[in-house]
């Protein structure tokens, strides 16, 4: 398996293995670029069926934290760490030990964070033997008081900021009520987000495979619960994922009949080229990693210490990014990922 002739090397900078014998750790740290600061992404564990799954998630991956990074206007670079094993079965103090080492080794240029999973229990075991882990310390909420390191909270609020600029550009509506949203997917962003959404007045469909999530929203936000198959159809305005990736793909897509597409999850689109067939059918697409910035946003301010109002007003900077994608792209008669993928670019250029 060579690295440099991977289909998604891309020019990594640094691409490390690392294995630790006493707690079974095997795992890969990527760091893609690193110009506009220290590469900052999320430690992922999953079951990889093989080291070449795996090699290939975390370079994909890290890359997109270069872009997202640098559309979010960060100065951080883009990483990602992925350990091979089961969430489920698979974890201990020993492993987050060790893989707190392996990030420790890298002396600050990658800066590891949660991600699929992994959480904030994991973040301390690693902060216990580094210091370059963001999302493991008590926060102050917006609202007052405090919060866990959990970065998902403005991830949620992000993600609301953005899905009201896709709405007021593509149905020219600014006001929520009435509103018709359905969320694919209320955990952790996706319950956030139905909550804003809930408090703006606008109306909720929502699936999920854990039917104790659904019974949440339904309970607390007054949403109507509806099968995971029948999410797609259903003729609302807005369609939010915030369940997995690969979600637009031609099947959903032919389902699907909201004219807005805003939510979560990373990696919505299957496959790059069905953001010209969303061009094609009018139906307008925010970027996923335009949308979902507000938990690199939280982490960044984390580190650096910045107030929860400057945090605040960095996450609804994704509204004026979102708008600025829009517009070119209708200018331009591109599809929004493509201008979202220049506008970084961009961004990495000026901000060397
Ligand atoms: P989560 O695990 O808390 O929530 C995901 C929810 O989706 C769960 O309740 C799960 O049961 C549900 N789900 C899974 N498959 C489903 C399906 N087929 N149909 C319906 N529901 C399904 O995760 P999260 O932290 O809320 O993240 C959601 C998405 O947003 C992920 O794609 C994640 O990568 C992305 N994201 C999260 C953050 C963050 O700060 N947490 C930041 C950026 C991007």
């Amino acid at each position: 398996m060579s690295v440099f002739s991977h289909v998604e090397f891309d020019q990594h900078e640094r691409v490390v293995y690392g294995y630790d014998k006493r707690s079974g750790l095997k795992a890969i740290i990527a760091i893609h670029d690193s110009r506009l600061g220290p590469a900052l992404g999320g430690c992922r564990m999953w079951p990889y069926g093989s080291d070449e799954e795996a090699l290939r998630d975390v370079l994909r991956l890290s890359r997109g934290m270069t872009y997202k990074s640098a559309l979010a206007k960060l100065p951080l670079g883009g990483g990602k760490a992925v350990i091979i094993g089961d969430p489920r079965t698979d974890k201990s103090e020993a492993l987050f030990h060790a893989m707190g080492d392996f990030v420790e080794s890298l002396g600050g240029r990658y800066i590891t964070a949660a991600d699929s999973g992994t959480g904030v229990a994991e973040m301390r075991l690693m902060s216990e033997r580094t210091r370059h882990v963001g999302g493991a310390e008590q926060r102050e909420a917006f609202g007052g008081g405090l919060r866990e390191g959990d970065p998902s909270p403005s991830t949620a609020y992000g993600v609301f900021i953005g899905l009201q600029v896709a709405v007021a550009h593509r149905l020219g509506r600014h006001d929520l009520k009435g509103l018709k949203v359905a969320i694919q997917g209320v955990g952790q962003v996706g319950f956030g987000l139905a909550r804003h959404l809930k408090d703006a007045g606008a109306e909720l469909w929502v699936s999920d495979i854990q039917e104790s999530n659904v019974h949440r929203a339904v309970d607390e936000l007054g949403a109507t619960a509806v099968g995971q198959q029948d999410i797609y159809g259903l003729d609302v305005d807005v369609f939010a994922p915030c369940a997995m990736g690969g979600i637009l793909n031609p099947q959903t897509l032919e389902a699907l009949r909201a004219p807005v597409i805003a939510g979560a999850a990373n990696n919505q689109l299957a496959d790059a080229r069905l953001a010209e067939e969303l061009q094609r059918d009018g139906r307008l697409y925010a970027p996923d990693y335009a949308i979902n910035a507000g938990g690199i946003i939280d982490v960044c301010y984390e580190r650096t210490g910045g107030s929860t109002e400057a945090l605040k007003a960095h996450i609804e900077g994704i509204g004026d990014t979102l708008a600025q994608i829009f517009q070119r792209a209708d200018a331009e008669g591109r599809t929004t990922a493509a201008v979202a993928d220049q506008l970084a670019r961009e961004r990495l250029k000026a901000g060397r």
